[in-house]
């Protein structure tokens, strides 16, 4: 006896299983992974979402909580297991695995543990979808970057890192808080390594065009009174003090990571101060002050 289902819905083809367009992995479903998983959906960039992690129960709870929303949003096809085949054809790899910084630590504390979570994961993610970008969100980003870079085997350019991308963002809210604007409306840059070793450039700074450092020669600097140096500390400090208030930072590196994805789908020829292999560039053999992955990663066992 033919079923509801067959009574009321005929199939005039076969379904086939289609290869997605724009596939995207999250390898790491804990703050920072969900928050980059809500974004990437909020803004339709995939239609096909992979979820891997090694805690299988929390990728299952991760993936039904998602599906309830469906009624409410576009959503994607969802998959999530802790075996990479389900990453397979992704476009887009997000990496947000491996151990976060405790209250007080230093991104840099991290470096050896992650290293051995990547030595697992990145052969997998490149097993299943050798034609990928890897963004790399774990910590200290920048060195992992470089290790991504090294384990996979990609070109430079497919392996990326998050780098000052938040940094930088959260200049422009600080910045523009103090100038009363929005900011959008406020440019600004922030390089050099994620975090402690973030670097603001001053020189660049400029509202509708107007150069802060022209309107005032000493800002950034000690000699001054209005202690715009201030900014840069807080840039670096309030993702200490995010930490010390809810132990993770999670909702601004996930937007972030969203925006970078959508102008590399949509081909937006935007600009981002993410982590990349610089040396050769410029003429640089060694190092550099923008967001790059340090030559001196290069020390790091892999
Ligand atoms: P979390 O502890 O909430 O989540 C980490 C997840 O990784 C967990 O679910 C864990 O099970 C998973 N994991 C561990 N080993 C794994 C493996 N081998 N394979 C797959 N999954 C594995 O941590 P979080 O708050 O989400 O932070 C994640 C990382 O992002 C940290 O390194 C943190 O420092 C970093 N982070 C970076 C930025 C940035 O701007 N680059 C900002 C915030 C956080």
């Amino acid at each position: 006896m033919a079923t509801l289902k067959e009574i009321l819905i005929a199939p005039i083809a076969e379904e086939e299983a289609a290869i997605p367009n724009n596939k995207i992995t999250v390898v790491g479903v804990g703050q920072v992974g969900m928050a980059c998983a809500i974004s990437i959906l909020g803004k339709s960039l995939a239609d096909e979402l992979a979820l891997v992690d090694v805690l299988e129960d929390k990728l299952k709870g991760e993936m039904m909580d998602l599906y309830h929303r469906s009624l409410f949003i576009q959503m994607p096809k969802i998959v999530a297991d802790k075996d990479y085949s389900v990453t397979a054809n992704s476009t887009i790899v997000v990496v947000t695995a491996g151990v976060r910084q405790q209250e007080g630590e230093s991104c840099l504390n991290l470096v050896q543990r992650n290293v051995n979570v990547f030595k697992f994961i990145i052969p997998h993610i490149v097993k299943y979808s050798p034609n990928c970008i890897i963004i790399v969100v774990s910590n200290p980003v920048d060195i992992l970057t470089y290790v991504t870079w090294k384990l996979s085997g990609l070109c430079k350019q497919r392996a990326i890192g998050s780098g000052c991308n938040l940094d930088s963002a959260r200049f422009h809210y600080f910045m523009a808080e103090k100038l009363g604007i929005h900011p959008s409306s406020y440019h600004g840059w922030i390089w050099g390594g994620h975090g402690d070793s973030s670097v603001a450039v001053w020189s660049g700074m400029n509202v509708a065009g107007v150069s802060l450092q022209e309107l005032n020669p000493e800002i950034g600097t000690d000699n001054e009174s209005e202690n715009w140096k201030e900014v840069c500390k807080m840039v670096v400090e309030s993702a200490y003090e995010v930490i010390k208030l809810k132990r993770y930072t999670n909702w601004a590196i996930g937007v972030s990571v969203a925006d970078l994805i959508e102008s590399m789908l949509k081909n937006l020829s935007r600009i981002y101060s993410v982590s990349t292999m610089v040396k050769g560039m410029y003429g640089i053999e060694k190092s550099l002050p923008v967001s790059s992955v340090y030559p001196e990663a290069q020390g790091v066992p892999v």
